[in-house]
């Protein structure tokens, strides 16, 4: 049995399947960091305009219960995908920010893809400062 893949936002956020007398929508046009807005609309009603220009920041990516996410600065974490690293929040509308991923995301994967269990599957970027697993910084000497 093939091990299940970490998931990326073009995985999660997917139109709604065919229903009788609805065929079902073709994301494929949307790029993959916007269609957390259509999935806002598609599944929860909300129609949110995704924010204008792009901010100078730049949000760390992590792998939280097997699904890459990243924090907003509202408290809101989305999956995300290292094949379009960019997000905006749909809660807050905060964005388009850059995202950070690690120099080789399918090695992160693949290292995830080892642990069987998906709640033992969690990654933080070692220089991300929320990473719980950050090696503290050396203590200074004591001066005479
Ligand atoms: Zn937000």
């Amino acid at each position: 049995m093939q091990p299940i893949p970490v998931v990326r936002a073009e995985a999660y956020y997917k139109p709604r399947p065919a229903r009788p007398g609805v065929p079902a929508e073709d994301w494929s046009h949307i790029p993959v960091a916007e269609r957390v807005f259509s999935w806002y609309l598609a599944w929860l009603g909300r129609r949110v305009a995704p924010p204008a220009g792009t901010l100078s920041d730049a949000f760390y990516a992590r792998i939280d219960h097997n699904r890459w996410l990243t924090d907003c600065i509202c408290g809101n974490a989305q999956i995300i995908s290292p094949t379009d690293p960019r997000a905006a929040c749909p809660e807050c509308r905060y964005g388009w920010v850059t995202l950070i991923f690690p120099a080789d995301p399918a090695a992160v994967e693949a290292e995830m893809m080892q642990l069987p269990a998906l709640r033992d599957r969690f990654w933080w970027n070692p220089d991300d400062p929320k990473n719980p697993y950050r090696p503290e910084p050396p203590e200074p000497l004591d001066q005479p």
